[in-house]
């Protein structure tokens, strides 16, 4: 079906971190509208089984007959996985509960780290011009994760400005680096994100300054601060962007995507 050798042109970022409820899926949509307001190209491809991005971009569970898990195990065509969204030039690969079996349906298979690399190089991609694939990972390492690992050229890790947040870490770095020496030699960092970030809390002050202190440059300027109007937004199955358009988290996500671009016209520079 596909050559995995054959290279590609849209960018594609895993968006992961093992722990739930740092902000994974809020930044996995918010990016994707966020790059698209700028002008890209962008499928998000939801690999979670309980599927929020799909639910907060607007795609019922009623139409989701098609999802992640046949484009992974079923060879699903990719014009019946693919799903607009109401916003132009964002488009979803939506996840059901049916991924959660994936797991175990996987690890029978011969290819089970390599299955969305190859659907995501498959020829038939290449007629939807895109510029970047976002992947929402589960929140945990199992082997979905490394399916994204595996498939991605670089990580996006968000980070939640609360105590404990870098004690993950070091575990999914650990995931990195395996898959890095097994699979996919090329994996980068991206970088890392503060997310729900307080200026008032000295709680968030401090976890920004270990992640700079420990992490470098790999941390975002960009810092996504705690804002009611990001966690309304997916009830009315939008981004922010659209929800609502000045709030502090959509200039914050229009600002990581900014970044997130200079970086990589940088990175293509050197
Ligand atoms: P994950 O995908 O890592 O499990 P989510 O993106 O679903 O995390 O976020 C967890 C919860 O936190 C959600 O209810 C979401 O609405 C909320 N949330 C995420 N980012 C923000 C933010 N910047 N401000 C306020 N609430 C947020
Ligand atoms: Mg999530």
């Amino acid at each position: 079906m596909s050559d995995p050798t054959r290279p590609i042109s849209p960018r594609i970022i895993a968006i992961t971190n093992q722990k739930g409820g740092v902000g994974k899926t809020t930044s996995a949509i918010n990016l994707s509208a966020a790059l698209v307001e700028q002008g890209l190209r962008v499928l998000l491809v939801d690999l979670d089984p309980q599927g929020n991005a799909s639910t907060g971009l607007g795609v019922e569970a009623e139409d989701r007959e098609f999802s992640t898990y046949e484009l992974l195990l079923e060879d699903g065509d990719l014009a019946q996985v693919i799903h607009d969204t109401n916003i132009a030039n964002l488009s979803i690969v939506p996840a059901t509960v049916d991924l959660s079996s994936a797991d175990i349906d996987l690890a029978s298979n011969e290819k089970r780290s390599f299955l969305l690399h190859d659907a995501l190089r498959q020829p038939a991609m290449d007629q939807f011009g895109w510029d970047y694939i976002l992947i929402d990972c589960p929140p945990s390492l199992n082997l979905l994760t490394v399916n994204a690992l595996v498939a991605a050229h670089a990580v996006l890790i968000p980070l939640q400005s609360e105590f404990f947040a870098l004690e993950g870490l070091s575990q999914l770095m650990l995931s990195i680096r395996e898959v890095r020496q097994s699979a996919n030699p090329g994996l980068r960092i991206e970088g890392v994100v503060l997310t729900m970030y307080d200026k008032r809390n000295n709680l968030s002050l401090q976890v920004e300054q270990d992640a700079r202190d420990n992490l470098g440059e790999l941390v975002f300027e960009t810092k996504i601060p705690r804002n009611v109007r990001v966690s309304e937004a997916p009830s009315y199955a939008q981004p922010v962007l659209q929800y609502d358009s000045t709030s502090r988290g959509a200039e914050a996500y229009r600002s990581l995507a900014r970044e997130l671009l200079s970086r990589h016209l940088r990175f293509a520079a050197q």
